[in-house]
């Protein structure tokens, strides 16, 4: 790697616990180092593709190649709503991975927050022909920064709507399972082959970039999500059939009431 600062002492056991802890802080230090490259390297990646096709348009548009149409601007605006989303989820991922999102955790009810998330995707569901059922029957309450949650159920639930086909189902269901809180988002969608199921929480992955770029997505979506459910001591699990639809179930620590117990 870069650092090169590794020290070598045998014998003297002092000394050598210290040159033993130095160098476990000096790999830690190379790994941060190592992912902070990686992650500039793939940042640059996700945003050359757009900004390439924002300024060929520009320069065609400048040049009178192509004409200037509203479905045009149309189209350059998204491509600048989508590079700021990308900025924003790097930033929350950013100050994930420093350990600085700052979680304000009070007792939450995941039906409600569930029930409110299915109220803000009705009109998308609708407009994409899905049928959008919600099955939360009775209060499950966790210890959450809720914003949080809400944009973990905000993900999961964009995601369901956007990898499913017309007169397709999402299913968001909530309930306690064994002293924890289950939440599940089930959808008849494309389904995601099983050799991809491991990476579906990497940053940027996606199975299928072309569809991806459609719906206006970031590619971040999921890593964000597997944050925030890991940082709340919980789980979040995806199982899948490549065209019969996928699960996503996250689980968390219930509380047995609205009170700290
Ligand atoms: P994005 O949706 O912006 O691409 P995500 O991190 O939310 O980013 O998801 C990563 C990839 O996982 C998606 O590109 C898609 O290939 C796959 N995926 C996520 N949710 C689903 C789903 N419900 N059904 C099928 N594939 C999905």
């Amino acid at each position: 790697g870069m650092l090169d600062v590794r020290v070598r002492i045998k014998g003297e056991s002092e000394l050598a616990r210290l040159a033993a802890s130095f160098n476990s802080m000096a790999s830690a230090l190379e790994l941060s180092e190592e992912r902070q490259r990686r992650l500039i390297a793939d940042v640059a990646h996700e945003m050359r593709t757009p900004l390439s096709n924002l300024r060929g348009y520009l320069e065609a548009l400048s040049d009178g190649v192509v004409d200037p149409s509203p479905e045009l601007f149309a189209s350059l605006h998204e491509e600048t709503l989508l590079q700021g989303r990308i900025l924003d989820d790097l930033q929350v991922l950013a100050l994930a991975e420093a350990g600085d999102l700052g979680y304000t955790r009070t007792p939450a009810d995941l039906a409600e927050l569930a029930s409110a998330a299915v109220t803000a995707h009705r009109a998308r569901a609708a407009e994409a022909g899905l049928e959008l059922v919600l099955e939360a029957p009775a209060p499950v309450w966790v210890e959450a920064d809720q914003d949080r949650l809400r944009q973990v159920l905000g993900n999961l639930l964009s995601n369901a709507i956007r990898y499913t086909d017309r007169d397709g189902r999402v299913v968001v269901r909530v309930g306690r399972e064994d002293g924890e809180a289950v939440l599940t988002v089930r959808d008849t969608g494309v389904g995601i082959a099983a050799g991809d199921l491991p990476h579906v929480f990497e940053r940027f992955w996606r199975a299928d970039p072309a569809r991806q770029r459609a719906t206006g997505g970031t590619g971040l979506g999921l890593t964000i999500a597997h944050r925030i459910v890991t940082d709340h001591g919980g789980r979040i699990e995806v199982a899948s059939q490549p065209h019969m639809g996928t699960t996503f179930t996250v689980r968390l620590p219930a509380l047995s009431g609205p009170g700290r117990s």
